[in-house]
């Protein structure tokens, strides 16, 4: 590296005036070997290195889906009524026909055709769902949401098979790490080289269209969720919110995604 450029990346390094980007940029100008940081697993993530809190450079928030991905095409694959503490519904298989990556519709009722259909876009959470984690509040608005389907006697839950908004398990457990650190949920994501959030809704437009859904009553936070639906071309008539009490581990979480990631309630 040309002493002019390294002194560059220490002076911004030291002033924190980067973002991953532009930092990942000026390494490999500088002929960094894996100066990229841009991606899973870069530079700074493999040398245990991370900037202090708060110096990283506000951008614009990407809450929304990744545009320009070729809509995945889902088949239907296998369906048995299954008795749960919500009563019984139908679990309905999908299949993404390029990836074999399998996706549920936990149907309750008849749906085809009727209209204000509650209906629940749920991101799978291994963490909180199956080993109890307390740092997000996802097994809670899974389990409000057939609650709530439940008393409406019809519905729809589509679980997504999308960990970590997207990121996957082992990265999610990064993040958590780098939270410890003090960073939020955003940041920690950013730092990893990750959009704030990759989840893509795609499959769940065409879960909704096989099953014939005439409008739906969404039932979410996330007015994102209630764009990319309708851009998919699905008809939304409402946004149902599910309010979730927050816990002494997941107050910041919930906050970060209220401020940071546009949730409402
Ligand atoms: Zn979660």
């Amino acid at each position: 590296m040309h002493s002019i450029e390294a002194l560059q990346v220490a002076v911004a390094r030291l002033q924190g005036r980067f973002t991953l980007r532009s930092l990942g940029a000026l390494l490999a100008r500088a002929g960094m070997p894996n100066g990229r940081v841009d991606r899973p697993g870069g530079w700074f993530v493999r040398q245990g290195w991370t900037p202090r809190p708060g110096a990283i450079r506000p951008r614009p928030l990407l809450s929304k889906p990744v545009p320009d991905l070729p809509s995945p095409k889902v088949t239907r694959y296998a369906e048995a009524d299954v008795p749960t503490p919500y009563g019984t519904f139908r679990f309905v298989v999908y299949r993404e026909d390029e990836t074999g990556q399998e996706h549920v519709a936990a149907v309750r009722g008849a749906v085809r055709g009727a209209t204000d259909v509650l209906v629940r876009v749920h991101s799978e959470c291994l963490t909180s769902e199956v080993l109890h984690s307390l740092k997000c509040d996802c097994r809670q608005q899974l389990d409000l949401g057939f609650e709530r389907i439940r008393d409406a006697g019809r519905g729809v839950v589509i679980y997504l098979r999308q960990e970590g908004r997207g990121i996957g398990l082992g990265n999610k457990i990064r993040a958590y790490a780098l939270q410890q650190e003090g960073y939020d949920t955003v940041d920690a994501n950013r730092l990893l080289g990750f959009e704030d959030d990759l989840r893509r809704y795609h499959v769940a437009t065409e879960v909704l269209r096989d099953l014939g859904v005439g409008s739906v009553a969404l039932l979410t936070n996330n007015p994102a969720k209630l764009d990319a639906l309708r851009e998919g071309g699905i008809r939304v008539s409402q946004r149902v919110p599910l309010t979730i009490a927050a816990n002494e581990h997941n107050r910041a979480y919930l906050e970060a995604k209220r401020l940071r990631m546009g949730h409402v309630e």
